[in-house]
């Protein structure tokens, strides 16, 4: 067998999007910024795309949505020039100890050149933001409240709807890293109070290096990168016309197909959930019981380490994480477990499993077959397994 559950890292692309895309590199391919037959046929493709992403947001209008190249330059973009344009009205943002390091690197950055400061707002065992917590730190020197949709780590959905009530009833900007939740659970931009989102096409099956942020009308966000003026002047560069091409049918049919996808992927999740706690003694859910992503498993597994684990499952076909992409490799403990109160210790037997709608019972079966063997034999030879038994 071999089974991907790393979908939170990455998925893999679609076959009709891969197929949306290919005309677009051979009959499409001119500049769009160019005057000719050619360049008329690739803008369409744009227009088209910023419509369609536009409609599965509900952003009021298409031109509220700028292509960019992922999700860390959409969260940079944002930050970074919110930080710039709105210098004058004040130099304090708001987040979570919980963000992606898209977000904590680059404010930390802004903080190191003394451009901002910044509160790191506390989430609960379950990593939830409080919204009356962003309220209380709101200060008349606020310019920006940047707190994600959904964690990539633990999959806890955040309360974003009502933070962004709290910053619409403020006058605060707020921004959301919706890169999780786009395609995974409904995104309503003006539902949910966003002025500003970032998501990015490959953790939705679409390709890589290519997403979009949405900037709600009037909200001032200068270009990080400058030169041409495409993308309405924020954001210089020839446009990735397939890859935009590829985002946007990619949102498109992950948006027609989110209920039944959300219910496949909540009954399998809660499967493996349930198997896991029933098979394997001391193991600890990380992140919210219920109010949580539908693909998202992510389990603490004391006495041992995620490395060993991740290494075993490899070798019997499972592809699974220990949380972020970006920390794996590294020997810290994950920021956003120890955010959550979790020891170091179990921090670092953390287990991430990430379903897509390709995920199939007989997958799960599988994993729920071979991990515990796995959990028992690394625990056997671990020095600070209780020996004889669980405690
Ligand atoms: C993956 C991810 C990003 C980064 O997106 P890229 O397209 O890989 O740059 C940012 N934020 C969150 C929450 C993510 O999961």
């Amino acid at each position: 067998m071999h089974v991907y559950l790393d979908n939170a890292a990455t998925t893999k692309v679609l076959p009709e999007v891969i197929e949306a895309m290919i005309p677009y590199y051979t009959e499409y391919y001119g500049n769009p910024s160019s005057f000719h037959s050619f360049a008329r046929d690739a803008h369409k493709g744009l227009d088209d795309a910023r419509r369609t992403v536009a409609k599965c947001l509900n952003a009021a209008n298409p031109s509220e949505i700028y292509f960019t190249g992922g999700g860390s330059e959409g969260d940079n973009m944002i930050l970074r020039g919110v930080v710039q344009a709105y210098r004058k009205k004040g130099n304090h943002v708001i987040t979570s100890k919980i963000e992606h390091h898209a977000i904590l690197h680059t404010l930390q950055e802004l903080e190191d050149k003394g451009l901002i400061t910044v509160t790191y707002l506390d989430v609960d065992e379950n990593g939830l933001v409080d919204p009356e917590a962003v309220k209380a730190a709101i200060r008349p020197e606020t310019i920006l409240v940047t707190i994600m949709t959904a964690n990539n780590e633990v999959g806890t959905i955040e309360p974003v709807k009502e933070i962004g009530a709290v910053c619409r009833e403020a006058g605060v900007l707020f921004h959301t890293d919706a890169v999780q939740a786009v395609g995974h659970i409904p995104v309503d931009v003006q539902d949910m109070n966003i002025d500003l989102l970032t998501l990015t096409a490959h953790k939705f099956h679409g390709p890589k290096g290519v997403g979009a942020v949405y900037i709600k009308k009037g909200v001032r966000v200068p270009a990080m990168i400058t030169g041409g003026g495409q993308e309405n002047k924020k954001r210089a560069g020839t446009e990735n016309v397939p890859g935009i091409v590829g985002l946007a049918k990619a949102l498109e049919i992950q948006t027609a197909n989110l209920e039944a996808n959300m219910r496949k992927m909540t009954a399998l999740r809660d499967k493996l959930i349930a198997g896991v706690e029933e098979r394997i003694k001391t193991v600890h859910l990380n992140g919210h019981r219920t109010q949580r992503l539908p693909n998202n498993v992510n389990f603490g597994i004391r006495y041992i380490e995620s490395e060993s684990i991740l290494l075993m499952l490899d070798l019997q076909g499972v592809a699974a994480s220990s949380g972020s992409a970006c920390t794996s490799g590294s020997l810290d403990p994950s920021h956003v477990l120890l955010a959550m109160g979790i020891s170091h210790e179990e921090a670092n037997g953390s287990l991430r499993m990430t379903l897509s709608e390709f995920t199939t019972e007989e997958e799960i079966d599988y994993v729920l077959e071979i991990l515990p063997p796995i959990v028992q034999r690394l625990r056997d030879m671990s020095p600070i397994y209780p020996k004889g038994g669980e405690e």
